[in-house]
């Protein structure tokens, strides 16, 4: 049969239906997928390192033959490690695999097998080099196989029993069926600009570089190979981008009265202090596309305390005045208790009704809710997730906030707008992302920057303290608790773990909660919050810190986002090494919040692992959350930063917005003068009707084009 890039991957040799099943479960369905499932890493198998001439701290790649192995178990560790003892014609090397129980039996003597790693000095054996967790690779046996050795040879991420080996096989056998089939989607006015290499030639290339090639140049992904295909997809997605936003521009929307005397009037009766330059600013920026007969999206980002809430109450109120319902959905019942509280108070000047929707409410309560929203009596709803439940009918929704919008996936944001024809959209967010981020992420949104603190703010000191400095942390808490201050202490589990081992030795909020009150502040009256509680047993410990009949409060991360207690200014970290750095400077936003210098003291050991440090000494540094945004994204990288499911969504391959940062500008810049400049409507329309389907589909264009 006549393969295209369409075919299925089950029609591969070497492709039976376990593996195509495995596959399907990557996305891979078809030989185009399975050709966009791309190296991570190269390894140059065409000058091996001898093994001699291994030096400590570097990382090689060896061939060598596996002499013996063998697995030792230690008594407490459930998990053996695994010796490995291999040789070349130049020395002998030996091995270690943590948690190695998988490679029991799996490795023979006289196997050739390819190491990479690096080599490090064997801590109990003075000046001997060992290897730890090295990727290995067994080698054929027979003759070198022209894939395995002798070229550059790239490295896959294994998907269940599909090793990087198998893998190489069948992408080799791919390529050869096809033929060089490979259509290119790319206009070629923009292959000629950049001279990008046709997209044959750059698949090609990438799955078997030639010799030539510098494994270095492929391993920072900088071979014009992999810029082309590196631009490709930012180009799709940002293309994608630019038409849903214009079409969302062409969309009618509802225009908001704002300038009239009763709207400036009900504005300043709601507004409890003076705003901000900064506030200011960005509340005239959103007045503004409520005015406009188009609907809104915009991004309000502003650093953890700047003051965003107000803001959002201000458009909330000028929606209200011109007779339409808002929506305020936050990422935690404890955060939308506080926000229903505040707005509730907020608002008693102006008569609005404020109503709360949390999935935690007692059913009749939740009903008489739900039948105020229904009929439009509530004007603001304050909630959860709950607001995105079918039962949740609107009468006239004209605005929805979403607070925290990190915590959210994009999807849920427009699950909340479908509650209505086509709302105006205002999303919060304290994570201050890098400018080139936030145009990938929120691309399809308007920014707003709150870049200021309101008056009076003290900044907040930060230190790290080992554990046997507690006694003295809890002293300073007692003299600050004397003072009429308030304390959160906060720890990384709410119970200890019997099974998962990396838990167990880490201290737990409840039972800490206990100790604390008994032994160590018997005088004063603690509070113990966290998530496994019921929403009215959260409601009312917050209440009474919020009061202060609550002197220290001891808790976990539920208290990440939001919460918003001026009075309190101390804040200890337990096991502050276990929290990311984003975390910690979430939980630290917490205090600082009133006139009085907060503290907060981060327990950790003294020298814990690498990228541990350089989370502490980075709080303990600075205050700045831009700063401290780009140094967590350095450490993470920019899946793990937006968390798992937003780095799905947005489908890249091998695109990184962080390192490519430079082609993602290029990319926009060429997506938009598609879209936007009159003269490039006919390019537009041809480039869109000669992309093939699955292409319209992964980067959603067919629904916008
Ligand atoms: P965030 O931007 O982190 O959501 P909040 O909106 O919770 O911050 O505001 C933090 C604190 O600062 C709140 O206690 C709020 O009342 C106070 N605040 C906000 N703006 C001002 C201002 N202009 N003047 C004085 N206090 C303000
Ligand atoms: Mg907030």
């Amino acid at each position: 049969m006549r393969v295209t890039p369409s075919t299925e991957v089950m029609y591969l040799k070497g492709v039976g239906p376990n593996r195509a099943e495995l596959l399907a479960k990557r996305g891979i369905r078809t030989f185009e997928d399975l050709l966009g499932y791309l190296p991570f890493r190269y390894e140059d198998r065409i000058r091996f390192a001898k093994i001699l001439e291994i030096a400590p701290g570097q990382t090689y790649t060896v061939q060598a033959e596996v002499l013996s192995g063998s697995l030792v178990r230690y008594t407490r560790a459930r998990g053996g490690v695994y010796h490995l003892f291999v040789r070349d014609s130049s020395g002998s090397l030996s091995c270690k695999f943590f948690h190695g129980n998988y490679l029991e039996g799996k490795l023979k003597a006289g196997q050739r097998i390819v190491l990479h790693g690096k080599a490090d000095l064997d801590p109990n054996r003075p000046g001997r080099i060992e290897m730890i967790n090295p990727e290995y690779e067994l080698l054929g046996a027979g003759a070198a196989d022209s894939t395995e050795v002798g070229r550059i040879v790239p490295i896959y991420e294994a998907i269940g029993g599909i090793t990087s080996r198998v893998m190489r096989r069948i992408i080799y056998t791919a390529l050869e069926n096809l033929g060089g089939v490979i259509p290119d989607p790319l206009p070629a006015e923009l292959l000629a600009r950049y001279k990008f290499p046709s997209r044959r030639d750059a698949i090609h290339f990438v799955h078997f570089p030639p010799q030539t090639e510098s494994v270095e140049a492929l391993n920072s992904f900088r071979s014009q190979a992999q810029q082309r295909l590196i631009f490709e997809e930012f180009f799709f997605y940002q293309l994608s981008v630019a038409l849903r936003r214009k079409a969302a521009q062409q969309q009618p929307g509802i225009a908001f009265r704002v300038r009239e005397p009763a709207i400036r009037e009900a504005l300043k009766r709601v507004l409890p202090f003076k705003p901000t330059e900064a506030q200011k600013r960005a509340l005239g920026e959103i007045a503004a596309d409520l005015e406009r007969p188009m609907p809104m999206n915009r991004l309000l980002q502003g650093d953890v305390g700047c003051g965003k809430t107000i803001v959002a109450l201000e458009a909330a109120a000028i929606v209200i005045e011109n007779g339409c319902q808002v929506a305020l959905m936050a990422p935690t019942e404890i955060l939308a208790v506080q926000h229903y509280l505040s707005a509730r108070k907020t608002f008693a000047r102006a008569g609005y009704a404020v109503d709360l929707l949390i999935s935690g409410m007692k059913p009749a309560e939740k009903k008489a809710a739900l039948e105020r929203v229904r009929s439009g009596a509530a004007q603001l709803i304050v909630g959860t997730h709950a607001l995105l439940e079918p039962q949740v009918e609107f009468a006239r929704l004209g605005l929805v906030i979403v607070d925290e919008q990190h915590r959210f996936g994009v999807l849920q944001r427009k699950e909340l707008m479908e509650k209505a024809a086509l709302p105006d959209v205002l999303v919060m967010t304290a994570t201050p992302i890098p400018r080139t981020l936030s145009l990938t992420l929120y691309g399809d949104l308007d920014i707003s920057v709150i870049e200021q603190m309101p008056p009076g703010r003290v900044p907040i000191e930060t230190r790290w303290s080992s554990e046997a400095h507690l006694p003295g942390v809890w002293e300073f808490l007692r003299r600050e608790s004397s003072a009429g201050r308030q304390a959160y202490i906060v720890y990384p589990v709410i119970e200890q773990s019997k099974s998962a081992e990396s838990q167990r030795s880490l201290k737990a909020a409840i039972v800490e909660y206990e100790r604390l009150q008994k032994t160590v502040f018997p005088e004063r009256k603690l509070g113990l919050l966290h998530g496994r509680m019921k929403s009215e047993e959260k409601e009312d410990v917050m209440e009474r810190f919020r009061r202060r009949e609550l002197d220290i409060l001891v808790t976990t991360t539920v208290i990440e986002v939001g919460v918003d207690v001026p009075n309190a200014t101390v804040m200890v970290i337990e096991h502050a090494e276990r929290f990311g750095l984003s975390q910690l400077h979430q939980l630290r936003g917490r205090i600082g919040r009133g006139g009085e210098k907060g503290t907060c003291i981060l327990i950790a050991p003294k020298t814990p692992g690498e990228d541990a440090r350089v989370r502490l000494e980075t709080m303990v540094r600075t205050t700045n959350g831009f700063e401290i945004a780009e140094t967590d994204l350095k450490l993470r990288g920019p899946g793990e930063f937006f968390g798992t499911r937003q780095h799905g969504q947005l489908g890249f391959h091998i695109a990184n917005p962080l390192r490519d940062f430079e082609l993602l500008e290029l990319a926009r810049r060429e997506a938009l003068s598609l879209v936007e400049s009159p003269g490039a409507e006919p390019a537009r329309q041809r480039l869109l009707s000669q992309l093939p389907q699955e292409w319209q589909r992964r980067y959603q264009l067919a629904s916008v084009g």
